[in-house]
């Protein structure tokens, strides 16, 4: 499929078909949070009438859960938010109902964004398309599961440590993360909010564009979003980069990866290299360093993001027993509302930012993340982009890692750097892998520097038009 086709056909059939797909598949992939299929037909025969146009005109969408819609519940995957109904909309999905797309759902995802693999929600796990008893990878899990299955074309997530690059890798798609700043954060329920971004989940890189194209560029309610200016990304993207220079980072080639993924990271490179590309070898230490600095910085800002949620000025409330007080009734609620890995990066953020701990933990955090950000920059006076994989692994049995926290968080190792230096990145699919008789998508990941998405997504079309790796379909 390629850009054309998103633009092709009734808004009301393309709507129609859609929800058919999602009814149809949603009982085995669970992929969705809520379909709203009046809402979404109504708006699809408006946009038929004239009533409305734009650059996504009548394409069927999916935001992740953890995006406000001022319909509908904002859930987070979190029984803390079950109910909630958020008073307005966040500017992203504002932009893309403006340019016409016609939301059809919401999407799983970890709670609270927290995770890598979609299994951490109230609402049970999503599968992989591409083989069911598998994670979809995480945490926009419900997302990639939805536009790898054929039900969307474009779907919205959210980026903090890898939560679209890599559900992107494991589920076959592409998955753009922009530069921090160039999305309004504007009705995203934060995480990490000098990490949180929103970005793109799409089946090629045409359609990123075009998404991307809409909910990029300044927004007032959010003070974090840049004022650059927002190049057309689908201009020029067919036209390859000339000179083209590929850093290859040592670290990306980890004797730790499963094969397959060493296998196809150095089919891309080889692919490259047949393009015209110079690989030059560079070495990026503080990678390994990453997921400790990362794994400190986003669990402190999550603990105080989610402090507002304890039942009164957000959140369920628990009940409370006659003689209980205000104390308890912070603690009750926050036990009940909140699943154990969000109690977990509660309890890890308050302990790195606790008086005695802070200067041990989270400023030298912060200097590792300044330190990493100085090492891409060195890489990028000589190099156009960085590439290495996007996950270590393919996609997981559900249950595999599930009780194993430190092992879920080195899945993120080749991702949550690019949060903490702020730049932008994808993954795009780049080969299958042969495991266990299954057959699983694998990505790799091309690291750009900040604002320069036009050429990222240039870079990575090269390959797309040199490979048809985009083009396979799960065998639903
Ligand atoms: N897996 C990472 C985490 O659990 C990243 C999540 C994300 O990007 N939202 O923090």
């Amino acid at each position: 499929m390629n850009t054309s086709d998103i633009h092709s056909g009734k808004a009301r059939d393309r709507a129609l078909a859609s929800l058919r797909r999602a009814e149809e598949l949603d009982s085995r992939i669970h992929a969705f949070t809520q379909l709203f299929s009046e809402k979404a037909i109504a708006r699809a025969e408006e946009i038929d009438a004239g009533g409305a146009g734009g650059a996504l005109a009548g394409v069927p969408v999916a935001l992740k859960d953890n995006l406000c819609l001022s319909w509908g519940r904002t859930t987070c995957g979190s029984n803390m938010l079950r109910d909630y109904e958020s008073p307005y909309t966040a500017t992203a999905a504002q932009r893309l109902i403006d340019a016409g797309a016609v939301i059809i759902g919401k999407t799983n995802l970890d709670e609270y964004a927290m995770g890598s693999s979609t299994e951490h929600s109230c609402f049970g796990p999503t599968s992989n398309p591409w083989d069911l008893s598998r994670v979809p990878g995480g945490s926009s899990g419900g997302s990639a599961a939805a536009v790898a299955a054929g039900i969307v074309p474009i779907a919205l997530g959210s980026d903090t440590g890898g939560s679209v690059r890599q559900p992107a890798s494991l589920c076959g798609i592409v998955g753009v993360k922009p530069t921090y700043g160039r999305v309004s954060r504007y009705g995203l329920v934060a995480y990490a909010s000098s990490l949180d971004q929103i970005g793109t989940l799409t089946r090629n890189i045409g359609d990123a564009a075009s998404a991307l194209g809409v909910i990029c560029g300044h927004d007032p309610l959010d003070s974090t979003s840049s004022l650059r200016e927002v190049p057309d990304f689908s201009r020029d993207l067919d036209a390859p980069v000339q000179g083209l220079r590929l850093a290859v980072p040592a670290q990306a080639r980890n004797p730790a990866n499963h094969p397959e993924v060493s296998r196809v990271f150095a089919e891309t490179i080889e692919k490259y290299k047949q393009l015209g590309a110079t690989i030059v070898d560079v070495d990026l230490p503080l990678i390994d360093h990453g997921i400790a600095a990362y794994y400190i910085v986003a669990p402190a800002e999550a603990s105080s993001n989610l402090a507002r949620l304890d039942g009164i000025r957000y959140g369920r409330r628990a009940r409370l027993a006659p003689g209980e007080d205000l104390f308890e009734l912070y603690c009750k609620s926050r036990s009940e509302g909140f699943g154990p890995e969000v109690q977990r990066r509660i309890m890890l953020g308050t302990h790195v930012l606790s008086s005695g701990y802070y200067d041990a933990y989270y400023n030298t955090a912060l200097k590792v993340r300044r330190r990493i950000k100085d090492d891409f920059d060195r890489v990028f006076s000589d190099c156009h982009a960085v590439l290495m994989p996007a996950s270590p692994s393919p996609a997981w049995k559900i249950g595999e890692k599930a009780n194993d926290p430190l092992a879920m968080y080195l899945e993120d190792v080749y991702t949550v750097t690019i949060n903490l230096a702020g730049l932008p990145a994808m993954s795009v699919p780049a080969g299958l892998a042969s495991v266990a008789g299954a057959q699983l998508p694998v990505g790799v990941q091309i690291v750009s520097q900040a604002f320069d998405e036009a050429r990222m997504l240039r870079i990575g079309r090269m390959f797309e038009l040199a490979t048809d790796w985009h083009t396979r379909r799960p065998p639903l």
